[in-house]
């Protein structure tokens, strides 16, 4: 497929180019991928690869959820034990059949993934998630699940395909196909985030949520790029999206001044989006700089772009408070326009990532501003590893979070234990998601987010059945709360 006029590399761009970075090379070079592994050898440490005590310690998500470093170089044992208690959050004899089951007959609402456009002969592919751009992204440890050749794969394929394959199963489903994809899921609606919606990734089954960082980076970058070699990829393919959204509203470059960008440019984009069926727009912001988007007056924000627009590059101090007020403007009008912001908060988009930049305590002030409460903040894949900082922040009223990626990087059982904590305190504000995406030829958007929907099934019934032992929830409360994780927050935050 043809993403309408966009170029190749704004596509690629959108189809996050972490994921591009970790599966193109297995896609489209094997060879150099080999080449690539073994001068990432020896492995970092990742859980489940060397398993030390050390490893255990440091690598374990429970670890990562409480102790303290110090107390683990002092006391081992006492840390291992530690480890085991956190980490038998989830029951010790799975998850209530009865539960389970109920959990898998429930129709879900994905809240975050990445469709791909069924196409036909003869027709270009949907490129809307090739990364191209691997090239200039450099080596990254992957995690395990993630890795070539993992067991869920060969699962997926199974049970997607039986004994076809998978082109036999998309010629024989046609434009069908997606809609199939979902169904074998159990999913019944999925927010596709993607640059634009088209034949057979379409409503009433797929939602579309748009993009809009480029936004938010209208001057020339070049200082913002040359900070680490993955982000120089990642904002060329910035500027190129933006350069799209400008061609969209008639205009070539950005307008000398502010007010005539808000009121030309910002507003313009995201009502088109908005009219094309958003439910969200989406910010990879996280890749690119810090989630600290703090307050700034126009006035402030104003003279920055006038001093910079259509001139020199401004260094990343002078031009942060431009992007701030940018993401508030766009923030407040989601709210005006009934559309949710939705954010990447997770480590990972590839070896340079900011991981305490994505922090979603970062967002704090965001969250507390009190004209931003009209809009809904949903912060994706549940802001692993800050497990616990964004618990606190679903205390804030329009603050939510979906387990997208979590689902299928983490093991159900660890996944569990996070989904416990939250379910424990704000169960209205936590949403299932897969972010099925097209990482390669063997894990596509259908595998993953077949596991990634599986695993989410398995983890919300562990955690559920924990609680219900625990003597925390009744039974009838647990089918409630089933429904609302899988379908019932969503439906009632985008009223679907
Ligand atoms: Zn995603």
């Amino acid at each position: 497929m043809r993403v309408g006029g966009l170029n190749r590399a704004s596509v690629v761009f959108t189809a996050e180019p972490r994921r591009g970075a970790l599966w193109a090379r297995r896609k489209h070079a094997k060879k150099a991928l080999a080449k690539a592994l073994r001068r990432k050898a020896p492995p970092r440490k990742f859980w489940g690869e060397r398993l030390t005590l050390r490893s255990l310690v440091w690598d374990s998500p429970c670890f990562l959820r409480g102790l303290r470093a110090s107390v683990v170089k002092t006391a081992p044992l006492v840390v291992a034990s530690l480890i085991m208690a956190g980490c038998a959050r989830a029951p010790q004899g799975g998850a209530d059949p009865g539960l389970a089951a109920e959990i898998g007959r429930i129709r879900a609402i994905d809240n975050h993934a990445h469709p791909v456009r069924w196409v036909s002969a003869g027709e270009k592919p949907d490129r809307g998630f090739d990364a191209l751009p691997v090239e200039s992204m450099e080596p990254e440890s992957d995690p395990v699940a993630l890795r070539p050749g993992s067991p869920a794969v060969q699962e997926a394929h199974r049970a997607l395909y039986g004994g076809q394959t998978k082109a036999q199963v998309m010629a024989a489903r046609g434009a069908q196909y997606p809609a199939w994809v979902l169904d074998q899921m159990g999913v019944e609606t999925m927010l596709a985030n993607r640059v634009e919606m088209g034949n057979s990734i379409e409503p009433p089954l797929f939602r579309w949520v748009p993009y809009a960082d480029a936004l938010i980076f209208p001057l020339d970058n070049a200082q913002l790029a040359a900070r680490t070699p993955d982000r120089r990829g990642f904002f060329a393919l910035e500027d190129q999206l933006r350069a799209h959204y400008l061609e969209a509203v008639g205009l070539r470059q950005i307008p000398g001044t502010l007010a005539e960008y808000l009121s030309r440019v910002v507003t313009p984009t995201l009502e088109r989006q908005k009219q094309g069926g958003a439910l969200a727009e989406k910010f990879e912001a996280a890749y690119l700089r810090s989630l600290a988007f703090d307050p700034v007056d126009q006035a402030a924000a104003a003279r920055i772009y006038g001093q910079f627009a259509g001139r020199a590059a401004p260094g990343e101090a002078e031009y942060k408070p431009l992007q701030d007020y940018l993401f508030r403007y766009i923030a407040a009008e989601c709210g005006r326009l009934g559309m949710a912001v939705h954010l990447h908060t997770m480590a990972g988009a590839g070896g340079y990532f900011d991981v305490s930049g994505a922090n979603p305590l970062n967002l704090e002030s965001v969250l507390n501003d009190s004209s931003l409460r009209k809009t809904p903040f949903v912060m994706l894949h549940g802001g692993w590893p800050f497990i616990r900082e964004i618990a606190a922040l679903l205390e804030k009223p329009n603050a939510y979070l979906d387990f997208s990626q979590q689902s299928l990087m983490l093991p159900p059982a660890t996944l569990a234990g996070n989904l416990r904590e939250w379910l424990e305190l704000n169960p209205e504000k936590v949403m299932f998601a897969t972010d099925a995406y097209p990482y390669s030829d063997e894990m596509g958007w259908e595998e993953s987010g077949w596991i990634a929907a599986r695993n989410g099934r398995e983890a919300l019934a562990l955690a559920l059945t924990a609680m219900l032992r625990d003597g925390e929830i009744t039974r009838t409360r647990a089918s409630q709360l089933a429904r609302m994780v899988l379908r019932e927050n969503a439906r009632g935050l985008y009223g679907l």
